[in-house]
């Protein structure tokens, strides 16, 4: 495995069916060709993702995502022209030039054009879209830095694309459309406010583990391998009595808790840092001394609607 940022070099990968990591504004993202199912079926081996959790496709710009679906809603095609290149995947019926094996079997495909140059520059010199879900293994934080991606997937991917940390930090918002209405699969970097500006009101489907339509948005997901609880803090030390107990917070330490325990997501209290420092701080408390994490949600406001979804899955879940 190699890191660098040569984009013909990626390229050179993709076309022979190979796996790369690329830089977005969201996550890092493991990529492969997504009309090419057997390279497709290595991100799902690599990640030890389940086959009925359905990937996300990549492509240049609008006309792109034209070629692989048979649909674009009007509504759809208003949020594309605002939100595009960014944070935004449209779930829309696929051609059959997109395989099963993407949309695990669904009707509809999960499109979007992720806002980083190298990527964009990536997508631009191959002829096929790129199928990529995040660069972790399933179930754990998602990679917000080439070396997360190195540390985890390193020896089993062809190269990692590096494009630096990524600006946003939480994966995109995932909206479809259910008997003509539009439905929100997952919070993410857009926010819900900003996409019923454009179309009015949408319905936000809330995760649940046996939900057929969005198989992926399993209740327990984003969690580091040490326990995370929801607070309070004391209380929590005293069920715990044998147990060394840190806290992961929004934007001020306890005084209860010893100070290199604790973890601050913004000083400052900005939600757009602490989205920025989410997925990196939950991989930090795997390296930190506490056996167990308190966590702190954070204003359920704007983008700290995504930041409390990704932390109430961490906290539900544990491996
Ligand atoms: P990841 O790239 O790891 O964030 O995963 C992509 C997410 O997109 C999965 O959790 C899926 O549930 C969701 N997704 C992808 N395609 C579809 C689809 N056709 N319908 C509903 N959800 C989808
Ligand atoms: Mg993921």
């Amino acid at each position: 495995m190699k890191v660098g940022n040569h984009v013909g070099f990626a390229a050179e990968i993709l076309r022979k069916g190979g796996l790369v990591s690329i830089p977005t504004e969201t996550v890092y993202g493991l990529a492969a060709d997504a009309t090419n199912p057997d390279a497709v079926a290595a991100i799902f081996k690599v990640k030890k993702r389940p086959s009925f959790d359905p990937l996300i496709i990549h492509v240049s710009d609008f006309e792109s995502a034209k070629k692989y679906t048979s649909h674009i809603d009007p509504r759809a095609k208003l949020l594309a022209d605002h939100f595009w290149p960014g944070p935004l995947t449209l779930v829309l019926p696929k051609k059959d030039s997109i395989p099963d094996i993407v949309s695990a079997g669904l009707t509809t495909v999960g499109v979007r054009v992720p806002n980083h140059p190298i990527t964009l520059d990536l997508l631009r010199s191959v002829d096929f879209p790129l199928a990529a879900p995040s660069a972790n293994l399933f179930g754990y934080v998602s990679p917000t830095r080439p070396q997360h991606v190195a540390s985890q997937l390193g020896e089993s991917i062809d190269y990692i694309l590096d494009g630096g940390p990524c600006a946003i930090g939480v994966e995109s918002t995932i909206l479809g459309f259910e008997n003509d209405s539009p439905v929100i699969y997952r919070r993410g970097g857009i926010e819900i406010s900003a996409i019923e500006d454009l179309i009015g009101p949408v319905k936000v489907n809330e995760h649940s583990n046996s939900n057929p339509q969005a198989p992926g948005m399993l209740s327990s997901h984003y969690s580091p391998f040490k326990k995370l609880v929801g607070e309070p803090y004391d209380q929590t030390v005293k069920a715990f009595p044998n147990l060394k107990v840190g806290a992961l917070r929004f934007s001020n330490k306890l005084p209860s808790c010893p100070e290199n325990w604790q973890l601050v997501l913004s000083e400052s209290g900005n939600l757009l840092e602490a989205a920025y420092h989410l997925f990196e701080y939950l991989r930090k408390i795997d390296e930190l001394e506490p056996d167990l994490f308190v966590v702190e949600f954070v204003p359920d406001i704007g983008i700290g609607q995504a930041i409390n979804d990704r932390l109430r899955r961490a906290t539900a879940s544990n491996h």
